[in-house]
């Protein structure tokens, strides 16, 4: 796999850098900033080498064009953030780019998440390089993941290094008794992890909509919380379970929330579940989106060990399957 970390012939040239900006968003305003600083020694990195930089990223689940979803908030703070101008494009028709440019949500086209050629094409065509910066949708087979870097040089940005090196050290040796937790409100996606994790894991504690959602029979190390509060939020004697698991563990990993934590009234499953682990002297790993705005709301995301910018992407990494993007890249 090359790494941009290693590639020193940048001046003049242009870089497509796929990154994650899916950031929690209310009324044009950035909720949590962590997953854009998490680019920002990429961004850094090619700017300082005299590169230019396209940047591609999506944000949410559009179904075509929902201002709603727009990145331009992001192109507002990285240029304030890094004190440059940042010029937004709005279509992918537009080839007329300054130094460092993004593009709109790049899930605004459909042929994105359909993974087609030619719109994979059209986007190479204005790079010279690319660079993966996007560990947590690395495990999609979309256009910007999988299908421009097999059309131009593809390297691994500075981040998504160390993100793989870190979670590729915990699969090879994990720390017993190791305790998953999976929360949150993907039953489809998340199903597939909590088989997997179950294998590799000595407990595997269920809460957040999954709660409701699993159905078929699990195998016997899966806990899946048993009372709630009104359907939103894990009851206390899930709570008091869930904590004795933790407290027992050596490492813990966990993915989703555990209610509905963006609403005081049902923060309280998570609040405690976040304090049990940031109480614990285990090895913590957590990762997702809504995981680490969770802890950043309680203030305990410098108590995990580490943080991962993936959430299913962590989860079928840490379940030892083979990631679309990573494998476009070479990774093995
Ligand atoms: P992550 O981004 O960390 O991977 P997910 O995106 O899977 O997590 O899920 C986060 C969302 O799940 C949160 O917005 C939260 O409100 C929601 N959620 C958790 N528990 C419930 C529940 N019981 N009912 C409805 N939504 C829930
Ligand atoms: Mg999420």
């Amino acid at each position: 796999m090359n790494l941009l970390r290693n590639f020193t012939d940048l001046k003049g040239k242009k870089v497509l850098l796929r990154t994650d900006f899916d950031v929690p968003m209310v009324e044009g305003k950035i909720e949590d900033k962590t997953r854009i600083r998490s680019a920002l020694p990429s961004i850094n990195h090619l700017l300082n080498s005299e590169a230019s930089v396209l940047i591609i990223s999506h944000n949410g689940r559009p179904k075509g064009h929902d201002n709603n979803l727009s990145l331009k908030p992001v192109a507002v703070f990285l240029q304030q953030e890094l004190g440059r101008n940042v010029k937004f494009l709005t279509d992918f028709a537009q080839s007329d780019f300054s130094d460092l440019n993004i593009f709109e949500n790049i899930r605004f086209w459909k042929e994105e998440e359909e993974n087609d050629v030619d719109f994979a094409k059209q986007i190479a065509s204005f790079g010279d390089f690319y660079v993966n910066e996007a560990f947590a949708v690395s495990h999609r087979s979309h256009a910007s993941i999988v299908g421009i870097p097999k059309l131009i040089p593809a390297f691994a940005g500075l981040h998504l290094e160390e993100e793989l090196k870190e979670l590729s050290q915990i699969l090879k040796s994990p720390k017993r008794p190791l305790v998953s937790i999976i929360g949150g409100a993907k039953i489809e996606t998340k199903l597939p992890s909590i088989l997997n994790l179950a294998k590799v894991s000595d407990k595997v504690l269920v809460g957040g909509r999954l709660m409701f959602e699993v159905k078929e029979n699990l195998p016997g190390n899966v806990l899946v919380a048993k009372d709630h509060v009104e359907g939103k939020d894990l009851g206390e004697d899930s709570i008091k379970i869930f904590r004795a698991e933790i407290s027992k563990a050596n490492m813990i990993v966990w993915n989703g929330p555990m209610g509905i934590f963006e609403e005081e009234k049902f923060s309280r499953g998570t609040r405690e579940i976040a304090q049990a682990i940031a109480n614990s002297s285990a090895y913590s790993i957590v990762g997702g989106g809504d995981s680490i705005s969770a802890l950043n709301k309680f203030e305990l995301l410098d108590k995990m060990s580490y943080v991962s910018m993936g959430g299913g992407a962590m989860l079928e990494f840490l379940a030892g399957k083979k990631l679309p993007g990573l494998e476009a890249l070479g990774y093995e």
